[in-house]
């Protein structure tokens, strides 16, 4: 995999917060992210030495446009991310809320038949369910495994398991390491294609305020950081990711969409190594 032909990556704004279960204002993070992306306190370099101001394969494509109700715009996310595959790009998507992984993955699997997904997140996001639900960015997880959109699941940073999600991690096969389990700088040997799912609140509210559920006892951003550059030294070909559930309406100072914007940057540079 290690001699896959480098494909742009288009870096695109899904503005959603339809699907969130407590409260709105992930739909503004697209904005939030290229602001503090864009802010003069940092730079355009990522710590793995690409520079994104001037990288003729990392393309800043703006947002989706999004209109109609919840089933049409994912079929507008989903047909967005088909196109820009079709286009021989690769999209780092940026949330919104955690439901817009169907969607996006969606739109993969119909090009990749064997993924596996790195999903980082405080919570399984694998309720069948939530509040009568299915679209709820509480159940991307189980839309996306029921489906067979994914062969593997590996989550990080989970600490909110409940009955209900344990059984839907033993019935989807789900790899999940909780954070009460966690060792820094490990994860499970990945190969082959991968999508990776970075859900904000994975780190601990300390690090990152700008959440909607603030779950105590997370990863640190040094811990995450390391975990994604770690993918570096896979074999595998990264062929998606998204970021998500940041909330501007909670952040303070804008401190964590700096975070988004350097998580943004170290996954674009590990896109583009792998
Ligand atoms: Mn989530
Ligand atoms: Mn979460």
């Amino acid at each position: 995999m290690t001699d896959t032909p480098r494909q742009p990556i288009a870096i695109l704004g899904v503005p959603f917060d339809e699907k969130s279960s407590y409260l709105r204002g992930a739909a503004q993070a697209p904005a939030a992210i290229r602001e503090a992306f864009h802010c003069p306190s940092s730079n355009y370099f990522s710590e793995l030495g690409v520079d994104f101001q001037q990288h003729p394969d990392i393309l800043h494509a703006g947002d989706i446009p999004l209109h109609g109700d919840t089933l049409a715009q994912f079929e507008q996310i989903t047909n967005a991310i088909k196109a820009r595959i079709t286009a021989g790009q690769r999209v780092l998507a940026l949330g919104g809320d955690h439901s817009i992984t169907y969607p996006l993955v969606r739109a993969a699997a119909g090009h990749y038949a064997n993924l596996t997904i790195l999903h980082f997140d405080a919570h399984g996001d694998l309720y069948d369910r939530l509040d009568g639900d299915p679209l709820s960015h509480a159940c991307p997880f189980a839309r996306i495994m029921e489906a067979g959109l994914a062969q593997r699941l590996v989550q990080v940073g989970i600490r909110t398991l409940n009955a209900h999600q344990r059984e839907q991690v033993t019935r989807f096969g789900v790899e999940c390491i909780e954070m009460k389990d966690f060792q820094p700088r490990r994860l499970p040997d990945l190969s082959g294609e991968v999508y990776l799912s970075f859900d904000m609140d994975a780190l601990d509210p300390a690090f990152a305020p700008g959440v909607s559920h603030y779950e105590p006892g997370g990863l640190t951003t040094r811990e995450a950081i390391d975990l994604i550059h770690s993918l570096a030294a896979m074999p595998i070909h990264l062929i998606g990711a998204d970021l998500v559930e940041l909330n501007p309406v909670r952040d303070s100072h804008g401190m964590t969409a700096m975070t988004a914007a350097k998580l943004m940057k170290e996954i674009a540079s590990v896109m583009y190594c792998r």
